[in-house]
Order: structure tokens, then C-alpha cells, then sequence
């Protein structure tokens, strides 16, 4: 199968420039000028960028939480994935209580067997002791090399020391420890403070967990990684504070990747107000202009080093299970499906990012960390032939009703994009056409590679 594609622009992360681009049997076979052919398809990108598939690096697709699932399992996930130009996805495999990480990743595997975009799981560690340390070089032969722990979560949340030991242990190995940092003690203090005013609603969520009690965990997170020499990974940072000490942990040599995600810069807090506010309540919550600047500087600085989506998606139905308790609001939102488009019209368009940093943000610095460049990550002869084709010119709404989300609901809806998605290449082969999926199921598991540690 050869696809050629003409007259586009090739952007990555080291410049742009319009070229042909020739995929032969899964690869990248040739970028030039002119190709003429010959080719089994051809493909006009006239006026479109080419990018290398994006990656989304954070989705939790089919979690179990214990009172509901996601909305959204791999069938329905991936498939608004690579509509939206992800073609990876990073998704969390979830050692609970009482199981084994071999037991997480078959359950995973089985989980992402109807994918339509390409997969590779983080491992995430409710437990940290000799039974799950025994079986760590194991998840490195099997391709995950990347894993995470919870600051938070009483079902999820491991100590100081459990987080400290890992980094030695894992990062020895050449693996990154991804951590969700908040102050368990005191949001839970704050919730039972908003709960004893009577403050039931969505807006006691952000109350209850303001930027400090992320920054708060950020800077532990930081000491833990400079205590243990090896490097720490800050998933979903959304706050200004949180984002200074990244900053001066690096300043202090620390090796820190920094993680965020589209609704921490365009979103904020006043959301939590609107009468389906409950669609909002994630963790961390949603902020201030403040923040929504400071993250935006920090894509610009390339302090932040990419972007998830965080994308744990529940049903308007699932979410009121928490209506007369904010507490008990199932966290997450659906947003796998726009995140190219988001971060095109609200960094790029807005003049915070260029275009090579947009390349660099959506998968060449996730492809570099996680071990899969440059196989992945770039658009260069010799990588895998996952590409996407998207129009900068292609003005839309954002709803729930034309995301393939199997959700009701979407914390972008209403929003302009000014650009889209148009066509998506995966494993060589055309599947996404115009905005519409034409070939599903064509997702292959990703083996990774120790990190690269490109901050080392
Ligand atoms: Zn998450």
C-alpha cells in the first residue's frame, strides 16, 4: 500500500516547509519537493499542515471506579481519538487493590482489543511493595515503561516514601514516574468545610481544592525527585504556582517533565456556576486567567513539555450521582476527539505557540519521554507512517453531538475551532477521510522503549 500526499506543509518541531510526502508498507518512504508517483492513492493537502500523529499521552478509557464506569471505553474512545488526529493514545492500565500489574495489563490489553487508534499503557500502582517491585522488569519487557502514582484517591493513594522508592526503583530501570499532585489531607479538610456551609453544588469543588493544594504537591513532588536523583513527571499541571516550581526545581537541577491539558487554558472556573456545571468537576479543577496564561507561557517557554487530555468521560446521568454532593461527582471530562483543534485555535491562533511548538507539544516530546522516537514523534523517512492532515481553515462548533464520544455531554461544547482534522494516516493506512472514520479498528499496540530523559 503506497499513499502519497501533496502539496502540504510538513511541520515539526525544528521548522516547516511544503513538500510531498511518499508512505510505503507502514513507513515513511520519502519527503521531497515533488513526488509524482506512482502511488495507490493520492491525497491533495493543498493549504493543510502535515503533522506527525499525535499522541495523546493521559486517557482513561473503560475505568472502573467502583460506583460507575467511564462513558467512554476503547471501541467509542479511540474512535473519537483518531477522528481527532490522536493516533496514540497513552491510556492507564490500573493496578487496584488486590491485583497484580501482570493482572492490570492482561485486563488492559483485552480491554484495548477494538481500537481504532494505535495504544500503549502507563501502569498505575495503587500499591507499592516487594510483590509489585518483582514485577516491574516484566512491564519493561512487555513494552510499558512509563508508570503513575496518586498523592489522592482513597482507592489509588500511595505515601512519600512508596513515591520515592519508585523513582529510585523504576527510574533506575530507565522508566518515569508520572504523579498526580494534591494535598490529600488538606482537600479533604476543604470539602468538609465547604459541606458544613452548605455548599453541596459544583462551585465547592474548586473551593475545595484551590491552586495551592496542587502547588503544594508539585513542590513535595519536586523535593521527593531531588531526594531520590532520579527524574519526576507532573501530570495534568494546571496552575501558575504549580508551573513555578517546575520551574525552580529545574533551576535546582531537578530532572522534571511537565504535563497539561487543553481545559487548563481555555476553560476556567466560572464554569463550575452554569447549570450543568457538574460536567467541570475534574481533579484538578478548573482555574483562574492566571493560570490559563502561566500555562500558555509555559507551552511557550517549553517549560511544559505536552499534552493529555485527562479524558474520563461520564454521562449528564453518571454525573448526578454526585447532585447533592459535589464530592461524589464522578471527576473527568470527555475531550480526546478536540484536542488538536483546541490547542490550533486557542495556542496557535492566539499567537502563544507556533505551529513547530505545536508539533513539538501534541507527540514529539511524548514520543521522546516514552520511548517511542523516533518511530513516532516526527515526520521523517523511516518513521511509522502515522500522519495527519489538518485545515487550518476549516471554522466549526465543538458539541457533544458530533463528537464520536459515547458521552452527553462535552466541557468544550458550544466553543469555536477554527481549524480541523481532516484526514488521518494510521499504520500507513488511510482511516479517517474528511472528518469521517472509514476504516475503524485498525489500533495496534505500542511496545515502548526505556525513556529517553531528554531533560537528563
Ligand atoms: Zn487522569
Amino acid at each position: 500500500m503506497q499513499i502519497l500526499i501533496q502539496n502540504g506543509t510538513v511541520v515539526r518541531s525544528t521548522g516547516r516547509r511544503k513538500a510531498d510526502v511518499l508512505m510505503r508498507d507502514g513507513k515513511i518512504a520519502q519527503i521531497s519537493e515533488r513526488i509524482d508517483g506512482p502511488a495507490d492513492r493520492v491525497i491533495d493537502a493543498e493549504g493543510c499542515y502535515l503533522f506527525a500523529g499525535f499522541i495523546d499521552t493521559h486517557t482513561h478509557f473503560d475505568l472502573d471506579l467502583g460506583v460507575t464506569v467511564t462513558a467512554d471505553n476503547f471501541e467509542t474512545g479511540t474512535k473519537a481519538a483518531i477522528v481527532g488526529g490522536t493516533t496514540t493514545v497513552l491510556d492507564f492500565a490500573t493496578q487496584d487493590h488486590g491485583m497484580t500489574m501482570h493482572d492490570a495489563l492482561d485486563l488492559w490489553h483485552k480491554k484495548a482489543e477494538k481500537s481504532s487508534c494505535n495504544y500503549g499503557f502507563h501502569m498505575a500502582v495503587s500499591e507499592w511493595n516487594d510483590a509489585r517491585k518483582a514485577e516491574v522488569d516484566d512491564m519493561f519487557r512487555a513494552g510499558v515503561s512509563s508508570f503513575k502514582m496518586y498523592m489522592v484517591y482513597d482507592a489509588m493513594k500511595v505515601g512519600d516514601g512508596q513515591i520515592y522508592d519508585a523513582q529510585k526503583f523504576i527510574g533506575a530501570r530507565g522508566g518515569v514516574i508520572g504523579v498526580h499532585c494534591e494535598n490529600y489531607d488538606i482537600l479533604q479538610a476543604r470539602i468538609a468545610e465547604e459541606k458544613a456551609k452548605g455548599n453541596l453544588g459544583p462551585t465547592g469543588h474548586p473551593v475545595s481544592r484551590p491552586q495551592a493544594v496542587e502547588a503544594e504537591g508539585v513542590a513535595r513532588l519536586m523535593r521527593i525527585a531531588e531526594l531520590s536523583g532520579y527524574p519526576a513527571w507532573v501530570v495534568h499541571l494546571s496552575t501558575a504556582d504549580g508551573l513555578e516550581e517546575v520551574r525552580a526545581a529545574r533551576r535546582r537541577g531537578v530532572e522534571v517533565y511537565a504535563e497539561t491539558c487543553p481545559q487548563y487554558f481555555t476553560l476556567d472556573v466560572s464554569q463550575y456556576a452554569a447549570k450543568d456545571g457538574a460536567k467541570f468537576v475534574m481533579s484538578p479543577p478548573l482555574r483562574e486567567a492566571r493560570d490559563r496564561a502561566a500555562i500558555l507561557d509555559g507551552m511557550k517557554r517549553r517549560d511544559i513539555d505536552f499534552i493529555g487530555t485527562d479524558h474520563c468521560s461520564f454521562t449528564m446521568a453518571q454525573k448526578a450521582l454526585g447532585k447533592d454532593d459535589f464530592s461524589k461527582i464522578p471527576n473527568g471530562g470527555a475531550g480526546v476527539q478536540n484536542r488538536a483543534e483546541l490547542v490550533y485555535t486557542y495556542a496557535v491562533q492566539t499567537g502563544a505557540i507556533t505551529l513547530e511548538q505545536m508539533a513539538l507539544l501534541m507527540s514529539e516530546r511524548a514520543a521522546r519521554l516514552f520511548g517511542m522516537f523516533p518511530k513516532k514523534g516526527v515526520l521523517k523517512v523511516g518513521s511509522d507512517a502515522d500522519l495527519v492532515i489538518f485545515d487550518p481553515n476549516a471554522p466549526h462548533t465543538i458539541s457533544w453531538r458530533t463528537n464520536l464520544h459515547n458521552c452527553d455531554n462535552s466541557p468544550y461544547e458550544g466553543m469555536q475551532a477554527s481549524g480541523r482534522v481532516r484526514d488521518v494516516i494510521l499504520n500507513g493506512e488511510l482511516v479517517t477521510e474528511n472528518g469521517t472514520l472509514v476504516k475503524p479498528y485498525g489500533g495496534r499496540y505500542v511496545f515502548r522503549n526505556p525513556s529517553e530523559r531528554y531533560r537528563k
